[in-house]
């Protein structure tokens, strides 16, 4: 049916979904307690309005105002900014950044280097997996070596995943700050021209990188039998490239090319053949100590658009914002759960809206599933958000 809705249908169908269906309420809660200890209206919202008119430093101080604007001005997409000192406006330029949630931004156009199914825009549920290893590792690390426990994952929309925190200390995280949890997660360095890009040294490996090993080995093989990094020539050709011991690279070239073209028995006779080389050639190895992890993290790791994180008043779509081109809502979905999710179930502003639409009953079932992730996430921030205060009252009564 997807095929019968177009983006000029929008202006009709967005003001009812912004009414009947955009849950208002918990996302003013959500940032609200996202601004504390400023009022919501610091708090830049940005719209773009149909042929890309884009409307910057708005602001609302209740669900009420919410609803007027959605009405007023029917966004087809929806951006959060910044908190500021002041209430944001264009005219004010002496207003200052007080906090912003940290946010990571992670796209399937990033992988394009790796994925064979799909390029740019496209996305299938093979590539997915590639947002499901993401999410999965960047959860991880976010709550067990940072310590944060309030973060939000968002569908971008189309090909990709965002990813909010909302924890006092990420919110008031300092530039430098963010840099620094970005670079932690920046495993894949170099350009084009660099054909091995992750170096993970000699010494033992840190703990971080071991747990996302362990998320990378749950799906490689089937990553490896959906994207077949290494049946044709070229494919194979790059990641011999990763090999820096020349004579083990074509130990494993000689191998791999009198084999079938299965990527599966490819990687395990490489595997093989690098075990048998370091044994053979223990005192020398330590350029190599780590050559499998490296191309598995190569293959697997997050790309993250390091830029997003790093800045501080970078905007990024909404929850439940509607993305123009696909009518897809930006649902709330557990980062446990990304591995089921399938994309045509995601649900969208067209069937949503017309009942007589095949997929509208289990799109209307998925929006519930989404708008209650959501309050979860908003429940628990409201409780650490009032003990926290709680905690600032009481050192404060003690001096
Ligand atoms: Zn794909």
């Amino acid at each position: 049916m997807v095929g019968l809705y177009d983006e000029s249908m929008l202006p009709e169908m967005l003001p009812i979904y912004y009414t009947r269906l955009f849950p208002q309420n918990i996302f003013c809660r959500w940032l609200s307690c996202g601004s504390s200890p400023q009022p919501l209206s610091n708090r830049e919202l940005s719209f773009t309005l149909a042929d890309d008119v884009y409307l910057r430093y708005l602001s609302i101080c209740n669900q009420k105002e919410l609803q007027l604007l959605l009405q007023k001005k029917c966004p087809h997409k929806l951006d959060i900014g910044a908190v500021y000192n002041t209430k944001p406006s264009i005219g004010r330029h002496d207003a200052v950044v007080l906090s912003r949630e940290l946010v990571f931004d992670i796209d399937l156009t990033d992988y394009d280097e790796v994925r064979t199914c799909c390029q740019e825009a496209k996305v299938c549920e093979k590539c997915w997996k590639f947002m499901v290893i993401a999410c999965e590792i960047i959860d991880k690390t976010l709550k067990e070596d940072f310590g944060f426990q309030s973060i939000l994952w968002v569908f971008s929309g189309r090909r990709g995943i965002h990813c909010w925190v909302s924890d006092y200390e990420a919110r008031t995280l300092d530039s430098p700050g963010r840099a620094a949890v970005a670079d932690y997660l920046c495993l894949i360095t170099g350009g084009d021209n660099q054909n091995k890009k992750v170096n993970l040294g000699s010494d033992n490996l840190h703990t971080s990188i071991r747990r996302a090993l362990t998320v990378i080995d749950k799906y490689f093989d089937q990553l490896l039998k959906d994207q077949e990094f290494l049946s044709t020539t070229d494919r194979l050709d790059k990641m011999l490239k990763m090999i820096p011991d020349e004579t083990l690279r074509s130990q494993v070239q000689k191998s791999l090319e009198s084999m079938p073209e299965t990527s599966l028995e490819r990687w395990k006779m490489f595997q093989s053949v690098y075990e048998n080389y370091s044994r053979e050639s223990s005192n020398n190895n330590r350029k190599i100590r780590y050559l499998v992890e490296e191309i598995k993290i190569q293959y697997c790791y997050p790309r993250l658009d390091v830029n997003v994180t790093k800045g501080f008043n970078h905007l990024l779509k909404s929850p439940f914002s509607i993305h123009p081109k696909t009518g897809k809502v930006s649902v709330v979905f557990k980062p446990g759960n990304a591995k089921n999710m399938k994309l045509d179930e995601i649900p969208s502003i067209y069937s949503l809206l017309d009942d007589s639409s095949p997929d509208n009953a289990q799109h209307e079932a998925n929006m519930r599933v989404a708008v209650k992730n959501f309050q979860e996430v908003v429940f628990s921030l409201e409780k650490a958000e009032a003990i926290r205060r709680r905690n600032d009252a009481n050192i404060s009564l003690e001096f």
